[in-house]
């Protein structure tokens, strides 16, 4: 992992205020980190500038407190929300991502941010 951490892949305000603990385990880091090697850290080269994840893991709890869906990949592991901090330069990650591998790949909220899962 060049540009990216587990911690930043588990980071949560939401659960930093609800005081839920957001802590993987083993196999979801596993999950973790092959996002990264496979798109993450790919992605990021290819912009050659900064992509935020607004959300990468989520345990039960959190993602029931984010209105996620039930069988959300966010659960596993396998799927972050990525912002480059504009629309446009979202559309080009969306480019790219396109070209990595991904079995879910969303454009949400007319471009506010995207979502990847493999
Ligand atoms: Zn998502």
């Amino acid at each position: 992992m060049k540009y990216f951490s587990i911690d930043e892949l588990i980071r949560s305000s939401v659960a930093s205020v609800r005081g839920i603990d957001n802590t993987p385990q083993e196999s979801v880091v596993n999950n973790l980190s092959r996002l990264v090697s496979m798109v993450l850290d790919p992605a990021r080269e290819a912009m050659g500038s900064p992509i935020t994840v607004n959300s990468g893991y989520r345990c039960p709890e959190l993602n029931r407190a984010v209105g996620g869906v039930a069988s959300s990949y966010h659960l596993q592991g396998r799927a972050a929300d990525l912002t480059t901090g504009s629309v446009a330069g979202n559309r080009r990650l969306m480019a790219i991502l396109g070209k990595l591998p991904h079995r879910e790949l969303i454009w949400e909220r007319g471009g506010r941010w995207v979502h990847v899962a493999i």
